[in-house]
């Protein structure tokens, strides 16, 4: 059985008189909830909130399908909540009295509001297949530069050949997601090469690289460093590249690539302390969303794949990023990803293996993580 809730374990983020922030500005932030309950924390739940609140939490695309319910006191539900009340009782996971009744404002017992929760989770049932390994590389600059992250596209050819050498198939995480979600097979040795930030070399060397050998790659975009950094590439560039199949663009944020903290400010999507729980969300929320729109409106399609800046990330990144429909998440953490067939958490802040320094043979770096061919 696997959970399909991909909601906030808030428990790392924060304690004491404060424990509920987290999870009242997530909820605020995507409307499960409005203004006057969530100024009133100490109410008790009645079961019409308790339907609101179930069905936003875990079956939002529920709302306004349903037919109409016939209870003796319907009227007394209130109307903004009728919506839900009907969705709830169509999934089954509240019913009416047998007299006929609801109820809509009397209280949930706790053993009420177990077993609701435990209707909520327990709707499907998935089978998981077994754990499979797939190695994503992650490459940054790949040019003549000669900085900390550049690497010459000799190298980073001889590294693209040795994989295609030895059996290794390039895929992109819409491949591994339709995998996980659907069982749809993929080729066997499948690799990920993850390219961060949209250098321009990417374009002028990592480009042509992957047509000569006939490789894909996915690109993680920094919104603000297309538009505006001389490093970056262009949208006319980053399209072309779309276009011919072999590269798939991601979402590397828009505006919260950067480490402020020597300022007192944030380092990449982290929360800065003195900052409030619904800023937070919000502007995590909301750049989010502008650089999925962004790279929608200018390729095409709408990434599923959030890179976490510096690979920093929390409870809370994990719970929006995926709510907004981020299917896959990345961290920078060195390591053999693992994916399992009817498990979408495994898709969650999957492993990668630095490249950047590392110049030598690629199959060794990757048996040194433990990889079995
Ligand atoms: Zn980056």
């Amino acid at each position: 059985m696997v959970c399909r809730a991909s909601g906030l374990d808030d428990r790392s983020l924060e304690s004491g008189a404060n424990w509920s922030a987290p999870a009242i500005a997530y909820g605020q932030y995507f409307g499960w909830f409005n203004e006057d309950e969530w100024n009133e924390p100490s109410a008790p739940i009645t079961r019409e909130f308790a339907a609101q609140l179930l069905v936003n939490a875990f079956f939002p695309e529920a709302v306004g399908t349903s037919e109409a319910i016939h209870f003796q006191d319907e009227n007394d539900i209130t109307s903004s909540r009728l919506p839900y009340v009907q969705a709830a009782v169509k999934l089954g996971l509240i019913s009416g009295y047998a007299d006929g009744t609801f109820l809509p404002k009397s209280g949930l017992t706790r053993a009420a509001a177990a077993a609701l929760l435990s209707r909520s989770l327990l709707q499907e049932e998935l089978v998981s297949g077994p754990k499979i390994q797939i190695p994503v590389l992650m490459y940054h600059d790949v040019s003549y530069l000669g900085h900390g992250y550049s690497k010459t596209p000799e190298l980073f050819k001889k590294q693209m050949q040795e994989l295609k050498d030895a059996g290794f198939h390039t895929v992109f995480f819409s491949e591994i997601i339709n995998y996980v979600e659907q069982g749809t097979p993929l080729p066997s040795k499948p690799i990920v090469i993850s390219i961060d930030d949209g250098y321009h070399s990417n374009y002028t060397y990592i480009y042509p690289i992957l047509q000569e050998l006939g490789m894909k790659a996915e690109i993680s975009l920094i919104g603000d460093a297309i538009q505006y950094a001389d490093w970056g590439m262009s949208w006319d560039e980053v399209r072309e590249m779309a276009k011919s199949g072999l590269l798939s663009f991601q979402a590397h944020t828009k505006s919260l690539h950067s480490d402020h903290t020597a300022q007192g400010g944030r380092l990449g999507v982290l929360k800065i302390a003195s900052e409030s729980w619904s800023h937070y969300v919000r502007t995590l929320g909301n750049d989010t969303k502008a650089i999925l729109d962004l790279i929608e409106k200018e390729v095409g399609v709408r990434p599923q794949v959030f890179t976490y800046p510096r690979g920093k990330f929390n409870a809370m990144s994990e719970a929006v990023t995926s709510r907004l429909g981020c299917k896959v998440s990345l961290t920078t953490k060195d390591g053999i990803a693992q994916v399992r067939q009817g498990d979408p958490s495994s898709l969650r802040l999957m492993d990668r293996i630095g490249m950047d320094f590392r110049n030598g043979s690629v199959v060794s770096v990757l048996k040194q993580f433990g990889y079995q061919a």
